[in-house]
């Protein structure tokens, strides 16, 4: 029988859809160990031990996996942010297909070939925006960074290899001004103290720069002071915002911005098309990846220019509208009202004429719209990780489109609606996995469903 704190030899076999490496001892029970690597052949300390699994940590390595490399960020394995920053990033994307493959198979019964996963052209530094927490240190000093894995732990990090350079400057001139000023860090168990979080934006195309602080109150003390620091040391900063947060929650934005410098928003262009980010808005993260994943959307729905396209869950509107010239009318479903607003003014910016937008639950749009005769030749789905559920799908099929795209961020609720789609008749035809963030164990796929029959 394992218990706590035994020693045992395991070699790694297989990654858990979170990262972890899993392995299999002699009497078959499964072993997560983080850090690990397929491959790996190591002494594990065991840590708990569960019915039929157990979690385990790296007490030495006896082989190395292949696969393996030397990690290239300091903050790695204490940082909750990346998994895999010690494998090589060829290994990496198998894995993330595996995952795909695994859940489809799993979960949807669903045996298909995948398309190559897309890989990311850049696999350091993609990152456009970054929410950073801010802390105290048991000894006071300011920490700003990132949460340690399943905590609200900050470890200390002054340069994410995932974020622009330039975020480590708004970095070091925060620490800076924070070290000038009487400002207090906000203490996320008594809910006092202002400073919350540096929040920044990047619009990679157009160098734009977003800074943002999130504050416990109206604003920081010494604001003159502060942009004065921002602006000599940041030749691209474009904006400069304060977001109130007085509400003890977890959730990282207040619902009140004040602008201190600038219009209160940066652009950035995505597949030819200029796109206003405030704060608020939603922005894909890997713009360059993001592209590549529209580009395989765009492929996936053929438009021809006479088409109906439903774009649900649509956020601010970006998959649809680098579509709007391809087809005839363009409708846009997304819950969020900033978000609708934002899809709007889009729309006008890059005038584009044959697209509305409703502000709705998407089952709920989409029951509306097919009550009022509503036929989409194509539908684009791209929900949140929860997945588009049972109602919508078996709405989508009164509308009987010919070809349903479906871009999902995790492949388990991906798998299950696609078992509810081949219920009414949608073959799945192709997926392809595309991976829009390196070094974690996210994965993005975009799957084509065409009415069977066609
Ligand atoms: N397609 C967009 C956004 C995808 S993120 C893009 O590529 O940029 C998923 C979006 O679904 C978010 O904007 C979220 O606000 C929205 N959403 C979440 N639940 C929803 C619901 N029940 N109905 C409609 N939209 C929803």
């Amino acid at each position: 029988m394992l218990k706590k704190n035994d020693i045992i030899r395991l070699v790694i076999t297989s990654a858990t859809a979170e990262g972890s490496g899993v392995g299999k001892t002699d009497d078959g029970i499964a072993v997560f160990v983080p850090l690990s690597a397929v491959g790996d052949e190591l002494n594990v300390r065991i840590l708990k031990v569960k019915k039929s699994y157990a979690f385990g940590k790296i007490e030495e390595i006896i082989t190395p996996s292949e696969a393996r490399i030397e990690p290239d960020c300091g903050c790695f394995s204490r940082c909750g942010g990346c998994v895999w920053r010690h494998i090589s990033y060829e290994e990496e994307c198998r894995l993330k297909s595996q995952k795909v493959t695994d859940a489809l198979e799993r979960i949807g019964g669903i045996k298909t070939e995948l398309k190559p996963i897309i890989p990311s052209e850049r696999v350091l530094r993609y990152r456009n925006k970054a929410q950073l927490p801010v802390g105290k240190a048991p000894g006071g000093s300011l920490q700003m960074g990132f949460y340690a894995f399943h905590s609200h732990r900050i470890i200390d990090c002054g340069d994410c290899a995932l974020q622009p350079e330039v975020f480590a400057e708004v970095i070091r001139i925060t620490r800076d001004f924070m070290a000038k000023t009487d400002n207090d860090i906000y203490d996320e168990k008594t809910g006092k103290g202002r400073l919350r979080h540096l929040y920044i934006r990047y619009g990679e195309i157009t160098d734009e720069l977003m800074v943002c602080y999130v504050v416990n109150g109206n604003g920081l003390k010494r604001e003159d002071l502060l942009l004065e620091m921002l602006k000599s040391g940041l030749p691209n900063l474009k904006t400069v915002v304060v977001n109130s947060n007085r509400e003890k929650t977890n959730v990282i934005l207040g619902n009140k911005n004040r602008t201190l410098y600038g219009s209160g928003y940066i652009t950035d262009v995505l597949c030819g098309l200029k796109f206003k980010i405030s704060p608020f808005s939603f922005w894909q993260v890997n713009r360059a990846q993001a592209e590549r994943l529209y580009e395989k959307a765009r492929e996936y729905a053929a438009l021809t220019g006479s088409e109906t396209l439903l774009d649900l869950y649509c956020g601010t509107g970006t998959i649809g509208l680098t579509m709007a010239k391809d087809c005839k009318e363009l409708i846009g479903v997304e819950i969020i009202e900033d978000a609708v607003c934002d899809a709007e003014n889009n729309a006008a910016v890059n005038s584009i004429c044959n697209a509305r937008f409703m502000c709705s639950d998407a089952p709920k749009a989409a029951s509306q719209l097919e009550r009022e005769g509503v036929r989409p030749d194509v539908i684009i789905l791209d929900p949140p990780r929860k997945g588009c559920g049972e109602e919508l799908v078996r709405t989508i099929g009164k509308m009987n489109p010919d070809r349903v795209v479906y871009v999902s961020c995790d492949p388990a609720t991906l798998a299950r609606d696609l078992k509810y789609f081949s219920e009414i008749g949608y073959e799945t035809k192709e997926v392809t996995p595309v991976d829009m963030f390196p070094r974690t164990a996210h994965v993005e796929t975009v799957v084509l469903m065409i009415r069977a029959g066609l």
